[in-house]
């Protein structure tokens, strides 16, 4: 009821995200929506919504707990699919809401059988294939066995997709190790002769595949950090922009997180600011408190490191990052009073933060940064930043 920070989700970024990666994509490559991680840390309710209004039609989670919440918040029409953690009860309860999922181990595939069978209806799967990233997945020489199980139950069993994930497509470095996994999805698509004459759809890429490997564009490319407007990596980001010649980023950051000024304060040459003697004033200084801590999402390691932006400056984190606020240093900025906003992730009069120097800055990649931003703090969609 009260917030102290606020995140705001960009429909105009999000809409130009979708129309870039559709391109990129082409009209034969269906687009799955990734909210994993709700959603990245854009909140799996208000995020599915918005893109759901912009034509995603399809949502992949990794577990059942994960489809479970966002089977609450999701207006009908959308398709949900797990990706990876879906046993015993929860598996039974997404057979019966229609919601597909990965096997690959024949123990799931029991268990799919079973709960088909008593539920007497068709459970929706995915044979993830192995082809070497060595987490989940069948082994090739396995399928054979695998698809006559499931050609033995047609009436419970219906396999919507044969599937794989790669292992770090987001650099070159990988070259050898990601060619190899594209050799191997192709002799899985052969050998279970799947995509004719009955075709279930054949999907690998994830955005750095999208991006970075285009044959690994088959049916439907599971899209996730790409249409919150980041790229996978800096590497991929250049690599791309130069091999198509853009000038201008394509993406837009969908999200924005303010807070707002607390207090501001003077503090003398000489003195400490917080805790301990991280931070010593050299000269008069003015601080402004913000009620941001890591206790909210705001990582302690960009203590004395961090910066916000408040009347569209940057102002750097002063001290230590405490569990309920940071202070930060206004000096330079004129006028600064209680109530200004505080951009933590974003753009404010022109200047932007970024999650990735922000990440950069505290050693952490994107994805780990937005997934860690807390499911308590109020997401609300705009039609576009200011
Ligand atoms: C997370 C994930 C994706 C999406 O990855 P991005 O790099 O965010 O596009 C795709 N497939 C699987 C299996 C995943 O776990």
């Amino acid at each position: 009821m009260f917030n102290v920070s606020t995140i705001e989700l960009s429909t105009e970024a999000l809409r130009q995200n979708l129309a870039f990666i559709r391109k990129v994509i082409g009209a034969d490559t269906k687009l799955c929506s990734v909210v994993k991680g709700n959603a990245y840390g854009h909140g799996i309710g208000t995020f599915t919504a918005l893109a759901q209004r912009l034509g995603a039609e399809l949502f992949a989670v990794y577990s059942a707990s994960e489809a479970y919440e966002l089977k609450k918040q999701l207006q009908n029409g959308a398709q949900i699919y797990i990706m990876g953690d879906a046993d015993g009860n929860a598996l039974d309860w997404a057979v019966e809401h229609d919601i597909s999922f990965n096997i690959f181990e024949k123990n799931r595939l029991s268990q799919a059988i079973h709960a088909g069978k008593a539920q007497g209806k068709k459970a929706l799967v995915h044979i993830e294939v192995e082809t070497g990233m060595h987490r989940t997945g069948f082994p090739i020489t396995e399928l054979p066995d695998v698809l006559e199980l499931c050609r033995a139950y047609p009436e419970v069993i219906e396999i919507k997709g044969i599937c794989s994930h790669l292992a770090g497509a987001e650099s070159q470095d990988n070259r050898l190790r990601i060619d190899a996994q594209k050799t191997r999805f192709k002799e899985a698509i052969t050998i279970s002769g799947l995509h004719e004459p009955r075709p279930a759809i054949c999907h690998l890429a994830c955005s750095a595949g999208i991006l970075n490997e285009p044959d690994t564009l088959y049916d439907m490319a599971r899209v996730g950090i790409l249409h919150y407007g980041f790229w996978p990596n800096g590497e991929t980001r250049e690599r791309f922009m130069k091999a198509h010649k853009l000038k201008e980023d394509p993406l837009m950051r969908v999200i924005r997180w303010w807070s707002r000024v607390m207090s501001v304060a003077t503090v003398p040459a000489g003195g400490f600011v917080g805790y301990g003697n991280d931070f010593q004033a050299q000269v008069e200084t003015r601080i402004a408190t913000i009620p941001m801590g890591y206790a909210y999402g705001y990582a302690r390691s960009l203590s004395n490191t961090g910066h916000v932006l408040v009347r569209g400056k940057k102002a750097p984190v002063r001290g230590i990052v405490n569990m309920n606020c940071i202070t930060v240093d206004v000096t330079g900025i004129e006028g600064v009073e209680k109530g200004d906003e505080a951009v933590l992730i974003g753009t404010q009069d022109g200047n932007s933060i970024s999650v990735a120097s922000f990440g950069d800055l505290s050693d952490q990649l994107n994805y780990e940064l937005l997934t860690r931003l807390p499911h308590s703090i109020p997401r609300v969609v705009v039609e576009k930043h200011h």
